[in-house]
C-alpha cells in the first residue's frame, strides 16, 4: 500500500502532471531527484513516491512510441540516394536512440501516475 495521501478526482490531469515530470497529486514538487530516481517522498503533499515501481512499463513505451515517431524519418533518410548507406543507418540508430532517452523520464511519470491512481500493488 502506497502511503501518503489517496488519489481523488479524475486521472487525466494527473497523467498531465506525470508526464510533466511533476508529482501527479498536487504538481507542485518534483517527481524525480535524478534521471529515472523518483523522490521518496513529494515535497508538498506527502505522497511516498519510492514505493511506486514501474518496472519495464516506461522503456516499453518510449520505444513504441519513439518508433511510429522515427518512421516517417526513416523512410525520409532511407530514400536519400545521396547518402551513402552507413550515414543512413547511423542517423537513424542515433535519431531513435536519442528519441527514446528522451522520452523515458516522462513515461515513466505516466506510469508512476497510473500505478498510484489505480491503486497497483507495489514490489515495495
Ligand atoms: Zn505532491
Amino acid at each position: 500500500m502506497i502511503e501518503g495521501p489517496k488519489p481523488t478526482g479524475p486521472l487525466r490531469p494527473k497523467l498531465w502532471r506525470g508526464l510533466k515530470m511533476s508529482c501527479p497529486n498536487c504538481g507542485e514538487a518534483k517527481l524525480f531527484r535524478a534521471f529515472l530516481k523518483p523522490v521518496e517522498h513529494c515535497a508538498c503533499c506527502g505522497v511516498n513516491w519510492g514505493e511506486v515501481r514501474a518496472d519495464d512499463g516506461p522503456a516499453w513505451a518510449s520505444m513504441l512510441v519513439a518508433g511510429h515517431l522515427t518512421a516517417p524519418v526513416f523512410h525520409w533518410i532511407v530514400f536519400r540516394e545521396d547518402w551513402p548507406v552507413w550515414a543512413s543507418i547511423t542517423g537513424v540508430s542515433l535519431f531513435l536512440a536519442a528519441l527514446c532517452v528522451l522520452l523515458l523520464q516522462p513515461m515513466k511519470g505516466l506510469f508512476m501516475a497510473i500505478i498510484w491512481d489505480k491503486g497497483a500493488p507495489t514490489s515495495g
